[in-house]
């Protein structure tokens, strides 16, 4: 798929105040930190449309941006900051679980991990409830430049091994580097899948 825009349209802070779904969405979420401003940015291939922070945990809005006019990214608010008690579905943010369950014109989500970390206490909660809702999801194994790609196969072995196994449902999986542009193609691929 071609990127000829990306724009940003609105932001909102719960599912009641999302505008309306007009285009079929693809949202983007994971722990606060794991490279989603920058796979968003490489994605459209504009540098400056969500913002790359080195402070985590501060944007806690839902943010819209229109794709070729044709579908909506979605930049959910990261996780990494509730607190975690077991597969309660309001430890990650009550805004971010309505969205996932309840909005009609959400189409797939894209779950980010870190490609260096051992599996996440909250990555798998997250997984384990999102996994009972009926959104669709893939996951995205982050920042794979930072290690060899023999590390980043053994990640994600042991996290397919110890998470997606479990899971109801089983995910497709990308690999993905802001910096090289790895993952790329292959996920806007499957976003244009999607859309046909
Ligand atoms: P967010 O909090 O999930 O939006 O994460 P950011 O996109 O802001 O990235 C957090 C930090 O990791 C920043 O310093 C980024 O430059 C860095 N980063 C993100 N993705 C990659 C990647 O694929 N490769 C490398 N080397 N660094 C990355």
């Amino acid at each position: 798929m071609k990127i000829n825009s990306a724009v940003y349209t609105t932001s909102a802070t719960d599912l009641r105040s999302c505008p309306a779904g007009r285009l079929p969405e693809f949202a983007f979420i994971g722990r606060s930190n794991v490279g989603k401003s920058s796979l968003i940015n490489l994605l459209t291939l504009r540098h400056g449309l969500a913002k790359v922070s080195e402070t985590p945990g501060k944007t806690q809005l839902i943010n819209f941006f229109t794709i070729n006019g044709a579908w909506s990214l979605v930049d959910l608010p990261g996780y990494g900051f509730a607190k975690v008690a077991k597969h309660k579905r309001a430890d990650f943010n009550e805004a971010v679980a309505d969205f996932l369950e309840k909005r009609e014109s959400l189409r797939h989500t894209f779950v980010l991990i870190d490609s260096r970390l051992p599996p996440q206490k909250i990555d798998v909660a997250f997984l384990e409830w999102l996994a009972t809702t009926d959104a669709e999801f893939s996951l995205v194994f982050t920042k794979a430049d930072k290690q060899s790609a023999g590390k980043t196969g053994a990640s994600v072995a042991r996290f397919q091994r110890e998470v997606i196994e479990r899971l109801p449902r089983r995910p497709e999986i990308f690999i993905s580097s802001a910096t090289s542009k790895l993952g790329r193609k292959e996920i806007l691929a499957h976003i244009g899948r999607l859309l046909d």
